[in-house]
């Protein structure tokens, strides 16, 4: 078992450190929230005063910020954790942010001989409760192989995408291919209703043909066609727009970096911001389709 430094106890963090606290390791803590800090104390981590504090002596550092600045922030500068930790340490963020900040304090962490690694997830608040989350790292191998032995107690598919930064990288790719499929997938489902095919018959079809894709199978944006899933629900996320927006937008830096003409990225990129802007942010992704629908109508 091992010492941890949590820091960042938000709706993925938090969950997230109540599963190392339940693996059997022994956990610090600190958010700038104390409310997410107390509720963490009541499952059994101890709560530090500052970041500085929850890191003191752990085998392991784990941050789930917000964004690339709030990372930056964290490690580097005078009063950064790098400058408070040494080699025995090793650090995984498993914020989603930039690729090029990912990068930067990757690097840093390496002249400091320490181990870091961009490791952002997939699934939302619900993998992260049953330590269900898929991991992209980017680092070197040793330090994946560190990462490994704590990140079996969070997720069930943990990847080597690459060096530094190659974990955000993979993410962005991600997340642009689940854009451009969901959008997809409700314009396949609202031509074929439009024309008088039941959806749920429609999914069961292109479930068994070539169409086949993930937002089909699991997470299907028509309502009604499958109970579990947000649409279902009122659109309830699930995974927010905001957070898909967020994403996308990380994706587009991406590919502007290495300069490919994306056009699909953009388009789905455009839409949901626009689907974003019209109000919907706090709304399930799957709620694309009513954009669609209302365009269609108007
Ligand atoms: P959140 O806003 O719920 O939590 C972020 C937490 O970080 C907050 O509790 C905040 O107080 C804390 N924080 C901010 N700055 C801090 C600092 N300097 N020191 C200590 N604590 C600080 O966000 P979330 O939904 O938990 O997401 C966290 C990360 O995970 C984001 O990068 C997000 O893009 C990514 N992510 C989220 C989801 C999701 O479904 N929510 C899914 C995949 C990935």
């Amino acid at each position: 078992m091992a010492d941890v430094g949590f820091i960042g106890l938000g709706n993925m963090g938090g969950p997230m450190a109540i599963n190392l606290v339940k693996a059997g390791h022994t956990v610090a803590v600190f958010d700038l929230s104390q409310v997410a800090c107390d509720q963490l104390r009541e499952k059994g981590a101890s709560v530090a005063g500052s970041a500085a504090e929850a890191v003191a002596g752990v085998d392991y550092v784990i941050s789930m910020l917000p964004a690339g600045k709030h990372v930056a922030e964290l490690y580097l500068g005078d009063g950064g954790l790098l400058s408070k930790l040494d080699g025995s340490v090793t650090i995984l963020d498993c914020s989603t942010i930039d690729a090029a900040t990912a990068r930067r304090v990757g690097e840093a962490a390496v002249e400091s001989g320490i181990g870091f690694m961009d490791a952002p997830v997939s699934g939302g608040v619900a993998a992260a409760t049953a330590g269900t989350l898929a991991f992209m790292c980017g680092g070197d191998a040793d330090t994946f192989e560190k990462a490994r032995v704590i990140l079996k107690d969070l997720g069930k598919n943990i990847f080597h995408a690459g060096p530094a930064g190659a974990g955000q990288v993979a993410k962005g790719c991600n997340n642009m291919l689940l854009a451009i499929q969901m959008i997809g997938t409700c314009e396949a489902l609202e031509m074929g209703a439009r024309n008088g095919l039941d959806p749920k018959v429609l999914s069961e079809i292109m479930l068994a043909s070539s169409g086949r894709n993930w937002s089909l199978e699991v997470y299907n944006p028509y309502p009604g066609v499958m109970d579990t899933a947000p649409a279902s629900d009122g659109y309830q996320p699930g995974f927010m727009v905001d957070l898909m927006v967020k994403d996308l937008g990380l994706a587009m830096e991406i590919a502007q970096q290495c300069d490919i003409d994306n056009a699909m990225g953009k388009l789905a990129a455009a839409l949901y911001g626009q689907h974003q802007q019209a109000g919907n942010g706090k709304r399930d992704f799957s709620s694309i389709l009513q954009k669609l629908q209302n365009e269609i109508s108007a």
